[in-house]
This record gives C-alpha cells, structure tokens and sequence, in this order.
C-alpha cells in the first residue's frame, strides 16, 4: 500500500489542467488545491496506522495483499459495515471529504453490474473490470467517482437537450477504445485523485445507448479540464497568511470541481459499460445503495461527531453547559446523530448478495435511504442548535489576527473571554462558523443525491399493500 508520502510524490508527477477564481492554478501550489492534497494523504495516513487498520483495509480476494478499503469491493455484511465505519472515521478526522469515497462507492456498483452483463450478454466488461481493479489496487491508487452530469434542462432526456454534451456521452468508437465528450459536476477531490471513475447519472432508455457509458479515465488525460468551485472560504484561505486562523486549517472545505471531457480517449481495457441502457438503470441504483449508506449517512455522522463536540466544548468555555435548556439540546444532536448512525449500521448489516451468485455485498435499500434522510434533515438541525449555543460570536467575531494587533488585541481579549480565555473560543468559534454558516448545509442535502430521489426511492420499496392488509385484517374489514 502506498504510505502518504508515497501519495504527496506521485502528486508532483500530475499535472492536472485546473481553473480556479478565473486562473489557471498549481495542483501542488494553490493553497485551496492543497486542502485536498493534504485530506487524500490524511486518508493514506489513517490506513497505516495500527489502530485503524481493520476500518481503513482489507484483504483482497484479487491479490491476496492487503488493500485500501477505499478499493475492496464488499464481500460480507462485515465488510458494508467497515465501510460505512470508514466514512464515519474519515469525517471524523478530516472534517471534510474522503474524497476516495466516491470512487469506492462506484467500483461497489461495477462489480456486480459488469459481472451480470457477462453473464447475461457474453461481454468481456467484468474481466476488464476486475484487471484494472487489480491495478488500482496494486498501486493503491486514490479514485475520484464522477456521476453527476451537468443535466441541462431537468424536464427533458438526454437526447432532448440542445446541447447534448450536459450528459457524458460516446462520441466515437474504435478499435482501440471510445472518445467522450461531456462534464461531470460537483466532482469531489477529482483535481487530487489519480482516476475518476465514471458512471452514467442515472438510468438510460432505448435510444440513449451513446449516454450508457462507464470508464475509468486518469487524472490529467488529454481533454480533460477542472473547473474548481470558489466560495467566500477560498477567498479567505488566499488571503490569510496563517492557515491556523480559519475554521478547518488543514482540510478546508468539500471542494469540487466541474470536470470537462473535451473529446477524451478512453481505450476499451478502461470501459466497463458502452450502451448497455437496460442495465445503467441497475448501475445507478446499486451505486445510490451504497452511496447513500456511507456518503448520505456515515460520513455526515463523523462531520456531526465534530460539530457535537465543538458545541459542547464551546457551551463549557461560555460557562452554560449545565443550563437544562443546553443539556436538552446537546441530547437533541446526539439523538439525530446517533438515529443516522443506527440507519447506516442496519443498512449494512441487512445487506445482501447482489447479485444473486456474485458475491457481491449491497447495503439494504430502505435503511440506506433512511439514513441519507435523516441526515438531510437532522444536518440543519444540528446546526441550528451549535448556532444557538456557540452563541451569535460565531457569525459576528472578529479576526484571531486581532490578538497580535497592538491596537486592539488587549480589548478583543477583554471582551471576547468568557470561562475560558478569548484565544481558545475565537479559535472555536471559527470551527463552528467553518459548519454552522458555510457550505456544508446544503453540500449535505445535495450530495450523495437530492432528498427527493430518496423519497421517491422510500415510497416505491415500500411494501405499502402487506401494511394495509395488516391494518384491514386487525380492523375486521373484508377484501
Ligand atoms: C458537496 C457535494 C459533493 C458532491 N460530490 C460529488 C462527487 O464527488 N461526484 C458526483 O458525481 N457528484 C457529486 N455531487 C453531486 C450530487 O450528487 C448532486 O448535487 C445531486 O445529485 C443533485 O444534483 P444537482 O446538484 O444537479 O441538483 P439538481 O438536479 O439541480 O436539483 C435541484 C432541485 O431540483 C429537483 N429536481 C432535479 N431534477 C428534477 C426533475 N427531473 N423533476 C423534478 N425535480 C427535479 C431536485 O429534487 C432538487 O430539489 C456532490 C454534491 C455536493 C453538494
């Protein structure tokens, strides 16, 4: 397995086309570009220390070596409930994306669905598949999951669109492999990972084939380009000469990027699905079956785990943490929380083989949905509460850099103290600002899939018929 450092050098040898604030920038250079540089090695870091090592790796059937968890396919229930520990552990340490969690989650999705098209079609996809994931594994290589396409008009299909390209498609087919044009958005940590491992967005109908595409592509290939998110907090990260003064210093915030397929070459060992619509449905929903298990529930427990903590600690710098009001809502994000975590853990330990006969293990549906819902509500009311306990100072203090200011550094420690000096809360306050009035409000609604879809999914895998006719049986009523 490759140690972190192994991970930072491979990372000088890429040169990823990237854009960012109007500019083009340095993967290695830029100091938002390096949060997720830092983030994947962190992630390298956690699997090579002992105490970690079951969570973060595994054996692998392929190789017989011990791998990454971000690259084993689930095997066991043992192992969905690892994985779902993983996006818990991550979130935990990092306090942003595991941004190999994607990737993990699409490989899931591969496996089974390449074994079944063979098995069912006579192609070659699951052979293909199973030889580049050896590789990855080998080279324990750090993949990016690219799903989400650009969708142009929400009302229409793909080959509705004006501009075709809002959905990754097939351009041309050789001998040697497929072109394909098109973008995927919201890409977490593409910019920082050695592939991207691509899925169509959602399920393809006949007269689609050229949109039903699945291909592992590395970082910096000819054609691709990285449009990288810019929010207030990059401007920030620019501008401040000490990172020790923002909210997560290190790790900064969930960044992504646009990624643009200008016309990318991708030879055929690399596609593992090239207009095979019956079955992009199947792909889509066994990657939203574990996605919505780690991504939508785990990981959102480690960022609450976090937040929890930083709001209790804040409440004891205040001096109100006995205040029964405090105590009632620090219990109130714990229940949320800890409901998310029960969801996750019953997603995976009521997983199945699927398919039937591969080997492969899935979360369970509804418990998985269930999960990525609560969170999506609980999030905002977990939120709700640190803001109301780390009380208005996080949205209105001043800068830390205040305190080395001779002209105002003796009042802002005069007035921003409290039961603990003003250093430590301003620090904190800065934590809680970096959840409570950032990004990750609405970045957990969306990622891991709207909530909608999840309802959607809830009501249509609801045995909805045996729950009325238990209902009708017990109040005497006859068919
Ligand atoms: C922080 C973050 C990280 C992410 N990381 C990744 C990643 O690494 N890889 C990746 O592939 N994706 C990633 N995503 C993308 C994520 O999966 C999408 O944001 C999500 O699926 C929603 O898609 P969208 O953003 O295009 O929203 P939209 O589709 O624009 O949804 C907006 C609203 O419109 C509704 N809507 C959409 N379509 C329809 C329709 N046809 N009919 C009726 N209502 C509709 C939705 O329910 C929602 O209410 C990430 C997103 C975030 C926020």
């Amino acid at each position: 397995m490759k140690t972190a450092a192994e991970y930072l050098e491979s990372m000088q040898s890429l040169n990823p086309r990237i854009f960012l604030g109007g500019r083009q920038v340095k993967l290695m250079e830029d100091p938002t570009t390096l949060t997720v540089v830092r983030a994947n090695a962190r992630v390298y870091e956690l699997a090579e220390e002992p105490q970690y090592q079951e969570v973060m790796t595994a054996v692998s059937p392929y190789t017989g070596e011990r791998i990454s968890r971000c690259l084993h396919i689930a095997r066991s229930r043992d192992d969905l409930e690892k994985r779902a520990g993983m996006a818990t552990l991550t979130s935990q340490m990092l306090g942003t994306c595991n941004y190999r969690c994607v990737g993990a989650d699409t490989l899931n999705a591969l496996a089974g669905i390449t074994w079944e098209m063979d098995r069912d079609l006579g192609t070659d996809y699951h052979q293909r598949f199973v030889n580049h994931l050896k590789y990855l594994q080998e080279n324990d290589l750090a993949c990016s999951g690219g799903v989400t396409d650009p969708k142009g008009d929400r009302t229409k299909r793909p080959g509705q669109q004006e501009d075709p390209d809002v959905y990754v498609h097939v351009t041309e087919q050789r001998s040697d492999g497929i072109v394909v044009r098109g973008a995927k958005v919201s890409q977490s940590g593409a910019i920082g990972s050695h592939e991207t491992i691509v899925i169509p967005t959602m399920g393809m109908r006949p007269g689609e084939e050229k949109f039903a595409v699945a291909f592992a592509v590395p970082n910096g290939a000819p054609g691709l380009t990285y449009i990288s998110q810019y929010t207030p907090f990059t401007a920030e990260r620019e501008l401040m000469p000490d990172t020790k003064y923002l909210g997560n210093p290190l790790y900064g915030q969930r960044e992504t990027c646009i990624m643009v397929f200008d016309n990318v070459f991708i030879p055929w060992e690399h596609v593992f699905m090239c207009g095979e619509v019956k079955y992009s449905g199947r792909l889509i929903a066994r990657f939203a079956k574990t996605h919505r298990m780690n991504c939508g529930g785990a990981c959102k427990v480690g960022f609450a785990d976090l937040i929890i903590g930083a709001t209790q600690q804040m409440a004891e710098y205040s001096g109100v943490q006995k205040a029964p009001h405090i105590v009632e809502k620090i219990t109130d994000m714990i229940r949320i929380s800890e409901t998310s975590r029960a969801c996750t853990v019953a997603a995976a330990l009521k997983g199945r083989e699927e398919p039937a006969g591969s080997g492969f293990f899935m979360p369970d549906d509804i418990f998985g949905n269930v999960a990525k819902l609560t969170v999506a509500d609980g999030f905002w009311e977990i939120m709700k509460w640190a803001g109301d306990i780390g009380g208005g100072m996080a949205v209105t203090m001043p800068s830390e850099l205040e305190l080395e200011n001779p002209e105002t550094g003796e009042y802002v420690r005069k007035f921003m103290r409290a039961a603990a000096p003003a250093e430590v809360r301003l620090r904190l306050a800065k934590f809680i600002q970096n959840w409570c009035a950032g990004l990750h409000g609405a970045g957990t609604w969306h990622g891991a899939g709207s909530p909608q879809a999840q309802k959607m999914a809830l009501y249509a895998l609801t045995d909805l018929e045996s729950k009325k006719k238990l209902a009708r049986d017990l109040a005497g009523i006859k068919e």
